[in-house]
């Protein structure tokens, strides 16, 4: 039996003003990144929805900075660099983790919390650095330089985690490196931030060949041009990016040392070479502010949407496993990797 037409209008008239509420919510948010209110209505039912399942189904949503703006500020409960995230993901008492980031991330995540279930919206979620090496490749590299530890960037799979001595993230690659006992180590999968950690340690670093899409692309030549045309502008680059964009940067490293940097900066215009959904993130943050933008999109993490995470939270989807005893050898490296970040 369909309801009354006078309570069905009231329910109407109640649903559209919590939309309306929830669009306002948006756009206060996502405003400075130019986003009107009519998209942040278009957001709202989707955002509404999932924060509500997330509270039934106890579930908590980690959002990489490089997810979307209206995932990040529509429904992440924490947000952050794959490090922080790694760390919150496990303190959290949520009986679910739904992961908005790559693969990898989600693996860590599941690693550090074997007990809970851990989802993935998009199974397709990949990274260009994780793909670039196995566990046979980290097995060959040992024998080539036995004895030598081997420290792993946490873009990397969990067979691959399982093989190496401490994981890292780029807000700690360097203290981990200069922690490893002897005047060696075999860093992995990135070649880019393992020759910008050689110029700032006196430890050998032997290195695989992966590299980010997304960094990579990133050339000196754009660098200068963009300086001379802003001379008074900091620039912040990841460590993933090539040691020539590193050189003319006035900051290397992660997505949390950019963050900090420009909160504790005087400067008013700052160039971030990485990718443009922390450009987003800051320029919401700090509104005061002016980023110049040669940001460069990673496919992988944008293959996460609204739509595909109100379906991971319905259906219960996609959970991501991690084997014994890979989790337990990979989970040695995380432990030794969150002891010496400490
Ligand atoms: S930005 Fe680069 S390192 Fe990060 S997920 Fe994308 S491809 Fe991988």
């Amino acid at each position: 039996m369909s309801p009354p037409p006078k309570l069905l209008m009231q329910n109407t008239v109640s649903v559209e003003k919590r939309l309306l509420k929830e669009a306002e919510r948006l756009h206060e948010n996502m405003r400075h990144l130019g986003y009107s209110m009519n998209e942040c209505l278009l957001f709202a039912p989707q955002t509404l929805r999932i924060n509500e399942l997330k509270g039934q189904k106890n579930a908590v949503l980690l959002a990489h900075s490089y997810q979307r703006p209206e995932i990040l500020f529509g429904v992440a409960d924490f947000m952050g660099d794959s490090f922080g995230l790694s760390v919150n993901a496990s303190e959290t008492k949520a009986k679910t983790i739904v992961f908005c980031g790559v693969h990898f991330m989600a693996e860590t995540a599941k690693i550090l919390n074997p007990q809970k279930t851990v989802l993935i919206p998009a199974l397709d979620a990949g990274c260009s650095l994780a793909e670039s090496i196995t566990a046979e490749n980290v097995i060959e590299l040992k024998k080539k330089h036995p004895n030598v530890p081997v420290v792993c960037y946490v873009n990397t799979s969990a067979q691959v985690k399982a093989q190496c001595d401490a994981c890292c993230t780029s807000a700690n690659a360097l203290k981990v490196v200069e922690a490893m006992p002897g005047n060696e180590v075999i860093f992995l999968p990135d070649e880019y931030m393992a020759r910008n950690l050689q110029e700032k340690t006196k430890k050998k670093i032997h290195y695989w060949n992966g590299t980010c899409i997304v960094h990579e692309s990133f050339t000196a030549d754009q660098i200068l041009a963009y300086k001379a045309s802003f001379p008074d502008m900091k620039i912040l680059s990841h460590l993933e990016c090539t040691p020539e964009v590193v050189a003319l940067s006035d900051l290397a490293g992660g997505t949390t040392d950019m963050y900090n940097y420009i909160k504790a900066s005087d400067a008013k215009r700052f160039m971030l070479v990485t990718e443009c959904g922390m450009s987003d993130l800051l320029r919401a943050r700090f509104p005061q502010k002016e980023f110049i933008n040669p940001c460069s999109v990673c496919p992988y993490m944008k293959k996460i949407h609204l739509e595909n995470i109100l379906e991971a939270l319905e259906k219960e989807q996609f959970e991501v496993n991690v084997p014994e005893p890979i989790l337990s050898r990979a989970k040695v490296s995380l432990d030794r990797m969150l002891e010496i970040g400490k």
